[in-house]
């Protein structure tokens, strides 16, 4: 209620209330959350300096494109586009792929990270944002700090998104609360894998240790930090060509588009949530599309979300039946039902939830 009532009162620049009194995570955690973000750089630099001179082995390359691209796709396609917005339905088989594929990439159990995700959604930019560069205001200063804390700050800030606020759906769904449980066993497989899948090939522990750090840490510690740049960047650098709601300042960021798996059209993303591309329009490669498409052929996933109306069309198309509605009972005239779109107040075709609307 109280980050509601402030949320109505924003006004767009200053900062966020409360922006600077949020209570840190317990020395504990934030600990082990600093081990995550900076170990893979400190192992990236050891990997640099065995590496030099005799070079990375095609096989610890392939190895990382390979577990890059399979827990990408895990975050994209399954975490974003299926568990949060529900932008098609998936094979039970293949949603339990995608959510074990995503929760290997280091980025927090399923439930949490879809929860936070829609709170993101429900409060883009303004108050109640776990994750805005406009917290600390929209001067340069403020902005600076901002990009910091939407980058990675906020993982140290003990603000707590509700699951069975945010994410009942899956709360109720035994199996995704099973992945959820196992996250602290699945980042371990996922740096366990490749250690053991270039000792297999290379047949040397020294090939096994150069495959843990190129497809293990580096490779996790690549993929972290293109995801948050789509929670920071994306939401001050680039342009915004869809229309979205009050204070939402997602962009399109092209540079990030094939790393991020089209994840950085993140203005055509926030325009329409529920659809399953974010790319709208020609030269905006989309592979987390793609793929979709893929499974859609194969018949893995069906009632796919491709035409979403955007925000703004929907939002006039909303208000105009609404004044057609009254005008017709002011009039006296008999009237049916009005055939409001499926979904949410945001161009979301997602079928209703308990829950807020991402
Ligand atoms: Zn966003
Ligand atoms: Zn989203």
């Amino acid at each position: 209620m109280r980050t509601q009532r402030h949320a109505q009162a924003y006004d767009g620049r200053s900062p966020f209330p409360h922006a600077t009194q949020q209570p840190t995570v317990h020395p504990g955690q934030a600990a082990l959350t600093t081990a995550i973000v900076v170990a893979p750089f400190l192992v990236l630099g050891a990997g640099i300096w065995l590496a030099w001179g005799t070079g990375i082995s095609l096989t610890d390359l392939l190895l990382a494109a390979i577990f890059y691209i399979l827990t990408g796709f895990g975050v994209t396609v399954g975490f974003h586009r299926l568990l949060t917005h529900r932008s098609f339905t998936a094979r039970p088989w293949l949603r339990t792929l995608l959510a074990i594929a995503g929760s290997m990439s280091f980025q927090g159990n399923l439930i949490d990270w879809v929860a936070i995700h829609r709170r993101h959604h429900a409060f883009t930019d303004r108050p109640g944002d776990p994750h805005s560069p406009y917290r600390h205001g929209a001067q340069l200063g403020g902005q600076l700090r901002g990009l910091g804390h939407a980058h990675l700050g906020w993982l140290f800030i003990d603000e707590r998104t509700p699951a069975s606020r945010y994410a009942p759906d899956l709360l109720a769904d035994p199996t995704m609360v099973r992945i959820a449980r196992a996250f602290p066993a699945l980042c371990a497989a996922s740096l366990l894998l490749p250690f053991t899948v270039g000792w297999a090939i290379s047949g040397s522990l020294y090939g096994a240790m150069t495959a843990f750090l190129w497809a293990g840490l580096v490779r996790i510690a690549l993929l972290q930090h293109v995801t948050w740049s789509v929670n920071s960047l994306c939401h001050m650098i680039g342009n915004r060509p869809h229309p979205t709601r009050q204070h939402d300042r997602s962009t399109n960021l092209w540079p990030l588009a094939v790393l991020s798996f089209g994840e950085s059209w993140h203005n055509g993303h926030h325009s329409r949530p529920g659809c399953a591309r974010h790319g709208h329009g020609p030269r905006r490669p989309d592979p987390s599309a793609a793929l979709i498409r893929l499974f859609e052929r194969l018949h893995w996933a069906t009632d796919v979300h491709w035409h979403v109306a955007d925000a703004l069309q929907h939002r006039r198309a909303v208000a105009s039946k609404r004044t057609l509605r009254t005008k017709a009972i002011s009039a006296g005239t008999a009237v049916g039902t009005v055939d409001h779109p499926r979904g949410t107040s945001n161009g979301d075709r997602r079928r209703p939830s308990r829950g807020p609307r991402p």
